[in-house]
């Protein structure tokens, strides 16, 4: 029988040999050539990254200044891995995520569908690995705390019916009794809730190939099964936005029933390969935590601070998304006509004073002179609603 040891080694070079994260690729010393320490992964990636010439590329910084008395983390609450149908191991999501300034990041591989590692799938696991679902979560929290990345332990709950199609059940005790009434999607709902889980309905746009219930290719609908779901407590938030897919509705459904709103990535190659290094594409869901803590960053999904951030877009509710662009956004009165807009953040801002719009770079002066009468900055690509860009009043300003 494998131990655990060696199981987790084993998986550690499999993960290599398929994963093309950053630091698998560019190795994990900074400084210099030699490795940290002499495991079959750190040879060859060192080796590789010599041979290519390949300079390490520092992780990629978000700026986003406080909020409203809030710090602003950055998070991935939607990640697959080689545990279900991803390609990576979860030691290289954790890798990725560092790398692409993330606090935090759930690994939520799904429960139902189980091709690579499991009991069942194509490199098995003895008895006692293969049934337990924590294995991810589990196999990614030493990295994860050597790197200090948040870890939030999670799964999906996978039906291949719509509705109601899938959910993340975030902050799990314990995947395995969720595991265990596999057959009744109510029931897994129902004990990831005891289990105090936050519920996330992944993205609603996702239609099953052949169900009973909502025909390919039909517009979305909050169906009567998520209705059900909602007011038994079993939805906390929805996905705006998941890959590359984008559900405008989600927006008016957030704000009417007092959802939170996710963008995530629902990665399942490398991240290198899927937006390359650096490569602002990647979805991140935006919360005003307390602390940046696994316990702050719980309370602020549960408080429904969550903003999504994707495609050069911005999604959120009031107030969270104006407090952000105050605190984002210097405006000065250069004369009574004329305002100067500095955007201090890494979030693309673009902009409309009665006029043409205009993007707001990070750090860059922007004067923009303002029409007699005129009160009000339009933000369009920030959304409050589904055809609602958030709009700043300038009070402040004689007219
Ligand atoms: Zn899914
Ligand atoms: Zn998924």
């Amino acid at each position: 029988m494998t131990s655990r040891r060696d199981f987790l080694k084993q998986s550690a070079v499999a993960g290599a040999a398929v994963a093309l994260s950053p630091e698998s690729v560019m190795g994990r010393n900074t400084g210099k050539n030699i490795p940290a320490a002499a495991t079959p992964v750190d040879t060859y990636t060192v080796s590789m990254r010599s041979a290519m010439h390949i300079p390490v590329i520092q992780p990629r910084e978000i700026i986003i200044p406080d909020t409203a008395g809030f710090q602003v983390l950055k998070g991935d609450f939607h990640v697959h891995t080689l545990f279900s149908d991803g390609q990576v191991m979860p030691v290289d999501r954790v890798k990725e995520a560092v790398q692409n300034g993330l606090d935090v990041i759930s690994i939520t591989d799904h429960i139902e569908y189980r091709p690579y590692f499991s009991k069942i799938g194509r490199w098995k696991l003895n008895d006692e690995q293969g049934e337990d679902f924590n294995l991810w979560y589990n196999t990614a929290k030493p990295e994860a705390d050597k790197k200090q990345l948040l870890l939030v332990p999670g799964a999906e709950i996978t039906k291949s019916t719509m509705p109601p199609g899938h959910f993340n059940a975030l902050f799990t005790r314990d995947v395995n009794p969720i595991a265990a009434v596999v057959d009744d999607w109510r029931k897994m709902l129902q004990v990831a809730a005891d289990q105090g889980c936050f519920l996330l309905w992944n993205h609603p746009g996702w239609q099953a190939p052949k169900s009973g219930g909502i025909e390919q290719g039909a517009p979305l609908r909050f169906t009567k099964e998520h209705e059900e779901v909602y007011r038994q407590g079993w939805m906390h938030g929805i996905e705006i936005f998941n890959g590359y897919e984008y559900y405008p509705i989600v927006s008016e459904w957030c704000n009417e029933r007092d959802l939170a709103i996710f963008a995530n990535s629902d990665i399942h190659p490398s991240e290198l390969h899927q937006y390359g290094i650096h490569n602002p594409a990647r979805p991140i869901t935006l919360m005003l935590a307390k602390e940046r803590t696994v316990e702050s960053v719980r309370e602020a999904l549960f408080a429904k601070r969550t903003i999504g951030w994707a495609a050069h877009m911005l999604w959120g509710r009031d107030p969270w998304l104006p407090e952000l662009f105050k605190a984002s956004v210097e405006i000065k009165t250069i004369t009574p006509g004329t305002v100067e807009l500095t955007n201090k953040s890494s979030l693309p801002i673009t902009v409309s004073l009665g006029g043409t719009a205009f993007n707001l770079l990070h750090n860059e002066k922007q004067q923009v002179y303002r029409a007699e009468g005129l009160r009000k900055l339009t933000v369009l690509n920030w959304m409050v609603g589904m055809n609602k860009p958030l709009e700043i009043p300038l009070d402040n300003l004689p007219g």
